[in-house]
This record gives C-alpha cells, structure tokens and sequence, in this order.
C-alpha cells in the first residue's frame, strides 16, 4: 500500500526530511512551499547559512550533529557536484566570555565532538590569536548553500518526490495538497519559523535570531570562530569559505527577537573590521579595503526556546504529523541527524495505523 506523506517546507530541513523519506519506495511524497531553492527571502534561512559544522549542542543533545556528520563527509568525499568542500576550521577562545557564550560546546576545551570531527587539537599559545587566551583546530566542512539546496531538491525529483509551491494558512491543509490527488497520511512539518503563525500550530515558543552577514570575494582558510566579540552581545566573529567559487562569508550577529531584514551599514563595516582583525590575511593586511563584497545579506535563524521539535502527534481530523523544526543556527549541521528521527517516527506511525 502507498503511504501518501506531505512535506510542508523546502529549506535544509524539509528537504533533508524529504530524501530521507523518498528512499523507501512505498512513500509518495510531495513537498509544498511558500519558497523554494533559489530564492532569496527573509521567511526562508536556509540560503542565508554559511554553512559549517561548528558543533553546538551539549552532549546528550549531541545526536543530531553526530548523526549528521558522516554523511556530510561522505558527501565531501564523493559527490564533489553537492557544493561541499573541507576546510580547517580554529575556534579562539576568551577567558572573559566564559559566562555568555561558553554555554555553547564549541567553545569547551574537551568537548565530545573531539572524538567526531577528524583532527582536533588543542593549539598552542604561539598559535592563538592576540586578545585570544586559547583555542583549538579541527577538520570540518562548508557548504554552499546556493549549490546544495538545489542538489538536495534534484536527489528528491530522482528518487520521486514532487514539488508545489503553497502558502499554507493551517497545517491541515498540507492533507489535500499530495500530487497523487489522495489525502495524505502523513504531514511533515518543517515550516521553521512559518511555524509561529500557522494554524494548527502556532508555536509561540518561535523566535527568530537574527544573522546579519557579508559576502566577499576574498578567499580564506581556515575557517574562523571567535568565543565573543566587545562589539556587544548580539556581535559575532566567524569567517568561513564555501565551496565551489560561492565567496567568502563574514559574520555576523545571534540578535534573539529581532525581525529586521534590511543590512544594517554599520553592523556591516563592524563585521568587517572583525574579520580583517582575526584573519588579516583575509583582505592581504590592506584593511577593509582589501575587501571585496559581493553582497550584505540577512537571515533569520528557526530559534525555539526548549530546544528543536521533532515529534509527532495527532491531529483532529485523524491525521498524523511529525514535526521538524526550530534548529536555530544548527539547521545543516543537524539536518541528517534530524532527518533520520523522523524516518522513525514515520515508520512508527506506519506500524501503529
Ligand atoms: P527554512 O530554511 O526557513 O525553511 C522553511 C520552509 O518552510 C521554507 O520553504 C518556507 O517557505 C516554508 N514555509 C514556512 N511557512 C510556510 C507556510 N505557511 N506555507 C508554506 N510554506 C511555508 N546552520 C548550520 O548548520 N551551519 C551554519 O554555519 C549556519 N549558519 C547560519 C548563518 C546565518 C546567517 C543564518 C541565518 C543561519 C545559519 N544556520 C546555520 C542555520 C540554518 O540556516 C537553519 O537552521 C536552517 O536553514 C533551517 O532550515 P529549515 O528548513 O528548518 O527552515
């Protein structure tokens, strides 16, 4: 028997969801979205991350960002079209951010994903950056996230998978969208932040933070992440180069409740000046005007306080959904890990009806 399964939402998440899904032949899946791959829109963060493997998460949250990273290596290592490639990456540390910001595990001195990203060390003193006390460098990957979503979209069109473009005004009417003209079994929900306002869901645990980023020409490796910046708590100091041609991203800020989609010039020029400072060789130590922008952008990261929703559960109507959303500034580095749960999830639905 079909199983008739609908995905509400293209970005990472729903995409990732949907390939994951398409590989068992009896699914038909379709997937409706407001936006799709190559657009560009402040509802929509996907295209807007850099993206790196930076691990985030505590360690009994790690399954997700474990889970995920072998087959971002696997797809660095053979599918070379999917726009990832390897870089270095150096984390510096401040003693004065312990507080704010060491909460986030990339910033610990012996975290658990030292035994899963390849080649991490500690560096030595000579090694960190001024105004840096420490630091440490590991093997991990950047995305580009202008090659990959399409790559994604087209591994679903070749295993089945059916696109529609939809604004949904309630989860439920996901149900009668399937291209097979049947009621869906299934609906997936990864409408990210859509999920604060769309009926049936309304999540007021949503709230988006806020990235604002510039694009340069300038080439860089590695990889850079900083613990904080003194620029204030909303400012970060990361650099990452895609794969692929796809430029040099600056970032950046993690401004919680923040909507703004317009660049602000002068959080620009500061990111700016932070990353020529952590990495002069960015510009060839001729300052910001060594810079060579391709474009300011903004995106909004799916944060939800508690943490990402994947589970299922039941609607009114009989309907079951499975939720996949809220993955904050993590969304690729989690995207398999989170996508594998709700294969799970799916076959548990699929057993029980
Ligand atoms: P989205 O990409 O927002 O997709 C949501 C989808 O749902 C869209 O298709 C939208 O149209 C659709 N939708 C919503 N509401 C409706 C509706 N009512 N009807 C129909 N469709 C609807 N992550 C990393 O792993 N590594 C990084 O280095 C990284 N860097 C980042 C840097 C910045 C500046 C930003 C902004 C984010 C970064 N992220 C990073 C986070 C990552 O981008 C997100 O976690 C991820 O893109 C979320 O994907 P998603 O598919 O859940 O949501």
């Amino acid at each position: 028997m079909a199983n008739v399964i609908v995905v509400a939402g293209a970005g990472v998440s729903g995409l990732t969801s949907a390939l994951l899904l398409s590989r068992n032949k009896a699914n038909k899946i379709t997937v409706v979205a407001k936006h799709m791959p190559g657009d560009y829109d402040i509802e929509y963060a996907s295209p807007w991350a850099g993206a790196n493997v930076l691990p985030m998460a505590d360690e009994e949250n790690s399954r997700w960002e474990r889970r995920t990273w072998p087959e971002l290596k696997r797809l660095t290592e053979e599918v070379p079209e999917a726009g990832i490639h390897f870089q270095k990456a150096r984390v510096y540390r401040r003693v004065k951010d312990e507080e704010a910001n060491y909460s986030d595990t990339l910033f610990h001195s012996n975290p658990w994903y030292k035994s899963v990203l390849p080649d991490y060390r500690e560096l030595s003193q000579e090694e960190v950056i001024p105004g840096h006390d420490s630091g440490c460098e590991f093997t991990s990957v950047c995305i580009n996230t202008v090659i990959y979503l399409p790559w994604l979209l087209s591994q679903c069109v070749k295993n089945g998978v059916v696109f529609k473009r939809a604004v949904l005004s309630n989860i439920q009417d996901a149900k009668l969208l399937s291209h097979t003209g049947q009621p869906a079994d299934i609906i997936i929900n990864a409408t990210a932040l859509g999920s604060l306002k769309l009926g049936g869901v309304k999540d007021m645990a949503m709230i988006p933070a806020r990235g604002q980023v510039v694009v340069v020409r300038n080439e860089c490796s590695p990889m850079v992440a900083t613990s904080g910046t003194d620029d204030g708590e909303t400012e970060m100091a990361y650099i990452m180069q895609r794969a692929l041609g796809g430029g040099t991203i600056l970032g950046g800020t993690y401004d919680m409740g923040n909507w703004e989609s317009v660049p602000d010039p002068n959080i620009a020029v500061r990111i700016m000046q932070r990353a020529v400072r952590v990495a002069p060789e960015l510009a060839g130590g001729k300052g910001i005007e060594g810079l060579s922008v391709i474009r300011h952008g903004v995106g909004l990261r799916p944060n939800r306080k508690g943490g990402v929703r994947i589970e299922d559960e039941v609607l009114e109507d009989g309907t079951s959904v499975v939720h996949n959303y809220g993955h904050a500034g993590w969304g690729y580095q989690g995207s398999y890990g989170c996508a594998e749960r709700v294969v799970e999830l799916v076959d548990e639905i699929q057993r029980r009806n």
